[in-house]
């Protein structure tokens, strides 16, 4: 095992169980230059004195170097130690099983479960595991191992979400029986159609199922939603069945008009009700202010950070402009629903960044609920940036 040295200024953040490994935290740290380290090497970091402190594997991601997964010196990392933790996870979402409404759900979330890098995602039966690095993919066959030995499932995938040159036509598929996709899950009774290996995303984010539930449930009934950056318009398709008056869908991709068909139909919702439009967000609320169209509710939920052919939205800096566009098409007394997944910007942060959207638009509001990570996307406490989600319903209030 390759011996690291952990800067005497970073001892405290290791000791306080941090888990990413980070390139300035290291002594002699060209060595992730030189091309000397293999993706998956695991790594004894120790202090300046050699005295060892913690166990991490290589693996680069944008967030760092690799992570920490042990900081017991004695414990191998071997398919025993992937089917510890895999159990652990697993204990912690029992209560998730056998719900004949939700079949789709996290079953191990990177960091929150002691890997980073690694989640693992269950759907309807099957075990989807996805790998953030080529450095936790080194370990797959331990991993497979594990999850196979202590669950029962239908079929196990597998999803790099990594660059890999090496194989073009992995679909991911591992063990038990193959799926003909689409495949078939459900959440608080919807039908959602999920593909495993089409691009980074699999058809919908399980993260955002308490949001959903709440809009559904409570605050759609008889309005007209606006569903912005709509993907496969899961958003969309909850509200509908909420008994929105009607659904706009506004995505980029040609992909989410099909797919947004394909998730209505699944519901026996007739798509000809509905208004799915392929476009740039930004186009769409120029055009949408020009014809003074007003909406009882309008989703935002936007990526951290996109780039079309016309616009560059990075969240942080744009964030209140793009809010000010949605209440632009709110109308008075409105709510508004907006979303931010990065991990840089705290609820803190999120809620200035609405307040500065409402000053642009010279507005008051309230924010009268709020979502976070539902508990099956567990978190790591010690690393802040794993809590990325904030979800914050907002009222506009009439002016005077
Ligand atoms: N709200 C969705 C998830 C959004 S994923 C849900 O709950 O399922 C982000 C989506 O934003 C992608 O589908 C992408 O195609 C779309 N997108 C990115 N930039 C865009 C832009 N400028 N205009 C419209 N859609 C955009």
């Amino acid at each position: 095992m390759i011996e690291l040295k952990i800067h005497e200024r970073h001892h405290e953040k290791y000791s306080n169980h941090y888990p990413l490994l980070f390139k300035e935290a290291i002594m002699g740290n060209h060595i992730f230059d030189t091309g000397e380290l293999e993706e998956g090497e695991l790594l004894k970091l120790t202090d300046e004195r050699g005295k060892y402190m913690a166990t991490a594997y290589y693996g680069r991601q944008n967030k760092g170097l690799g992570w920490i997964i042990t900081t017991n010196s004695k414990e191998k990392i071997d398919t025993l130690f992937f089917k510890r933790k895999i159990y652990q996870a697993l204990e912690k979402r029992i209560g998730l099983y056998n719900n004949p409404k939700t079949n789709a759900f996290r079953v191990f979330n990177g960091e929150g479960d002691g890997i980073g890098g690694l989640q693992i995602d269950f759907l309807n039966g099957n075990y989807l595991i996805s790998y953030y690095s080529k450095g936790i993919y080194k370990f797959n066959s331990e991993i497979v191992a594990a999850l196979s030995s202590v669950v029962e499932y239908d079929s196990i995938y597998e999803k790099k979400r990594f660059e890999d040159e090496s194989e073009s036509d992995f679909d991911g598929f591992v063990k038990g029986k193959r799926i003909d996709f689409p495949l078939l899950v459900k959440e608080n009774g919807v039908n959602l159609n999920v593909y495993f290996n089409d691009g980074a995303m699999i058809g919908f984010f399980m993260d955002q199922r308490e949001v959903r539930r709440a809009l559904r449930n409570n605050y759609a009934k008889n309005k007209t939603v606006l569903n912005t950056f709509s993907y496969t318009g899961a958003f969309s398709l909850f509200a509908a069945l909420g008994g929105a008056k009607k659904t706009t869908s506004v995505d980029l991709a040609n992909r989410s008009l099909e797919r947004t068909i394909e998730n209505f139909k699944a519901n026996a919702i007739d798509p000809a009700d509905h208004e799915i439009i392929v476009e740039d967000v930004f186009h769409y609320f120029k055009w949408a202010q020009k014809k003074n169209l007003k909406y009882d509710i309008v989703i935002l939920d936007p990526p951290s950070f996109a780039k079309s052919k016309d616009f560059v939205f990075n969240a942080e800096k744009d964030y209140p402009e793009l809010l000010a566009n949605a209440i632009a098409v709110t109308k008075d007394s409105g709510i508004i629903i907006a979303s931010n997944n990065s991990s840089t910007i705290d609820m803190e942060k999120f809620k200035q960044l609405i307040g500065k959207g409402f000053n642009m638009a010279d507005l008051r509001f309230e924010i009268f609920e709020s979502y976070q990570l539902p508990k099956d996307f567990r978190t790591n406490r010690f690393y802040e940036y794993s809590d990325y989600l904030k979800v914050l319903f907002i009222r506009i209030k009439k002016k005077g």
